[in-house]
């Protein structure tokens, strides 16, 4: 027999009606066929051939996306949740130390990973470039400098009382680096060394930088840079930052302060004694007996080794050979290099490490796992390229202020970042104390950063990373600003009238704000006829003269410039078909759904409505900054008549 003939399964059983629900069953997201059958005690076959019945067409490899897999494993009767690889990850190494053989998993300190920041022109580059020249491991068996985003410094003064320990330096200094990675869900950097010169004292960027770090809860070491300077006032910047809640150890508080000349040499290993010191605080663990998970630092495409990467390996062991996923890709180990550029087999927690092997280039601040099934490997960077896709398309909601409340049901937010940016200083600490005293007991208003000027990059940056929302007051984004915004979705509200934002503060933190929209003309249609069709209803016979519409939009019927009728399309046919869109220039009927008193010459009007996030702020008129008006408008009333008679009674 010739022609179609259907897909042949050997006897493959299609679920077509769901079994009751009777299990629950976890899987990891970009799981292959083969493998939810097994989860599921089913032949992959038959859940093939199920898959089909969907539309769904599917090879025994593939690996499928999770809301498929919930749909078909409900017609199995199973109930799924799909967590992600890290997760998974995680709950194999928790499973592993909790049950398995614990000797083998021995926990041990890794050295800790520092990011410098500071003001320019401060010192931060002298300070990273002096350190790496204190790295006794360099000396040994040759090697030079490579700058591949991170260096690790072995300690080798053997009067230090850290001597012999390691610390890892991020090579790309400054607090946007630090930020950027950060927005990108990357937890790289465990101390943050504020960089201040002491001829110079705190300056704009400086209390940027200790903003940006106390909003990721990294903690802060002072490094008060050029003391060699004649005019260094080393306490002077002990007592500006005293001011700002970094209190000196020696007075009182708890920051530690380490004066140093990067020129000179001075007290760096005094500097790397302290950090050591510090990460002993905090508990910086690791398990070098599991595989590898890291995070990208740098990549490029390499002319002549492909695509290159520098991975921070943040906890177990890397070796060549290792398969691994890394953001939406994958690859295999097939050399690693240290900052040395010295080829390595091993790499423990904390070492930065240049790969080769990689099939594409990931981002910066993707996560690397060491994943040894190597097609498991390629399904999830496959799963996870789909869901970046899919992220684009429906951006990720972020904290906005109609959201706000919602939110705090639902997510149980309990902070509401704001960083706010003004023209004046004065009216940024004003506003500043009197949003925080709108803190509830259910929502505390904290300001991550505040400061004078335009809303930059790296104010979205910090709202990025820290899911807050940006006030300007008096004050406009840069271009570049909101672009960034734009397209991270961070919600950016300008004002000029503090009560109008107190106002909107309270009211989003009360739930009262109310969504504002706005409209996006998507196209224009004119009513040429009118029909009544048994059994469809009155049907009205247009032509698109503009734009397109499409089935889903939103209408208004128009007469005479006049709005008759606001609502949506019940039904787009052309002929006797329905179709989803009608372009320019072509004929279609249209019923709108609850209205049918159509006239010829009617224009129907088709637009989007999109949530306004940013420049809202200044149209939203508040009551109070009304009644406000209103009181001042009374009062100046009530004076002209008193004026007034004042002069009467004179004359
Ligand atoms: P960055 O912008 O923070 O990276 O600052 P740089 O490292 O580029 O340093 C800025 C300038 O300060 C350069 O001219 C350095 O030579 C100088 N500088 C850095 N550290 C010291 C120091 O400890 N003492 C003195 N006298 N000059 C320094």
């Amino acid at each position: 027999m010739k022609g179609f003939a259907p897909p042949r399964f050997g006897g493959a059983q299609i679920q077509h009606e769901p079994l009751p629900i009777t299990r629950n069953i976890t899987v990891t997201e970009g799981i292959s066929v083969k493998d939810l059958a097994e989860k599921l005690d089913v032949r992959a076959k038959d859940l093939i051939a199920t898959l089909l019945m969907k539309q769904v067409f599917v090879t025994v490899n593939q690996s499928l996306d999770g809301e498929l897999v919930k749909d078909v494993a409900r017609q199995f009767g199973a109930e799924v949740e799909v967590i992600s690889v890290e997760e998974q990850l995680e709950n194999e190494a928790i499973t592993t130390l909790l049950e398995g053989d614990t000797s083998g998993l021995l926990e041990v300190t890794r050295p800790p990973v520092v990011t410098v920041m500071g003001h320019v022109d401060h010192g931060k580059t002298s300070l990273l470039d002096a350190i790496r020249e204190t790295d006794v491991a360099a000396g040994e068996a040759g090697g030079i400098t490579q700058h591949i985003g991170a260096y690790k410094v072995k300690i080798g003064n053997p009067a230090s009382p850290a001597f012999g320990r390691e610390i890892v330096f991020l090579d790309t200094p400054g607090h946007e680096a630090f930020t950027r990675m950060r927005a990108r869900g990357a937890k790289v950097t465990d101390i943050v060394v504020v960089v201040v010169a002491a001829d110079d004292g705190v300056m704009p960027q400086t209390l940027e930088a200790i903003d940006h770090a106390k909003a990721a809860n990294v903690p802060i070491i002072v490094a008060v840079n050029k003391i060699d300077k004649p005019e260094a006032n080393p306490d002077r910047v002990k007592k500006q930052l005293g001011d700002r809640g970094l209190v000196p150890e020696d007075w009182g508080g708890s920051t530690v302060f380490v004066d140093v000349s990067a020129k000179k040499r001075i007290n760096l290993d005094l500097l790397e004694e302290m950090i050591c010191l510090v990460a002993d605080l905090g508990t910086l663990r690791a398990t070098p007996d599991r595989a590898a998970v890291g995070t990208v630092i740098e990549s490029k495409l390499d002319r002549g080794r492909g695509a290159v990467a520098t991975v921070l390996v943040q906890n177990g062991t890397l070796r060549t050979g290792d398969s691994f996923v890394v953001g939406n890709t994958f690859g295999k180990i097939r050399a690693m290099f240290d900052d040395h550029g010295r080829p390595l087999e091993v790499a423990g927690p904390s070492t930065p490490v240049e790969i080769l092997g990689l099939e594409g280039i990931p981002d910066a601040g993707d996560t690397f796992l060491v994943m040894n099934d190597r097609d498991k490997a390629k399904g999830i960077a496959q799963y996870r390229k789909m869901k970046e896709r899919e992220a684009q398309l429906a951006k990720s909601a972020r904290v906005s202020l109609e959201g706000l409340s919602e939110q705090i049901k639902l997510a149980g937010v309990k902070d509401l970042n704001l960083i706010l940016k003004g023209d004046v200083q004065g009216s940024v600490e004003v506003l500043a104390h009197s949003l925080q005293d709108q803190s509830t007991e259910k929502v505390r208003v904290k300001v991550l950063h505040s400061g004078v000027g335009a809303i930059t990059e790296s104010d979205v940056l910090l709202a990025s990373a820290s899911n807050a929302i940006i006030i300007g007051f008096n004050v406009r984004p840069e271009r570049k600003a909101q672009e960034l915004a734009d397209r991270d979705n961070v919600d950016i509200r300008l004002h000029s009238v503090i009560y109008e934002l107190e106002d909107q503060i309270n009211k989003a933190m009360h739930g009262l704000l109310e969504p504002v929209f706005k409209e996006i003309y998507a196209g224009r249609a004119e009513i040429r006829d009118v029909f009544k069709i048994t059994k469809v209803g009155i049907i009205a016979g247009c032509v698109v003269t503009d734009g397109l519409i499409k089935r889903d939009v939103q209408v208004r019927l128009m007469r005479g410039g006049e709005e008759i009728f606001k609502g949506k399309i019940g039904s787009l046919k052309r002929f006797k078909d329905d179709v989803s869109e009608v372009r320019s220039g072509v004929e279609c009927g249209i019923a709108l759904a609850g209205f049918s008193d159509y006239k010829v010459g009617d224009v129907i009007e088709a637009f989007l409505t999109e949530k306004m996030a940013a420049d809202l702020g200044m149209t939203l008129t508040s009551q109070k900054a009304k009644e406000k008006a209103a009181a001042e408008k009374e009062k100046a009333a009530a004076e002209k008549e008193k004026a007034a008679a004042e002069a009467e009674a004179t004359t």
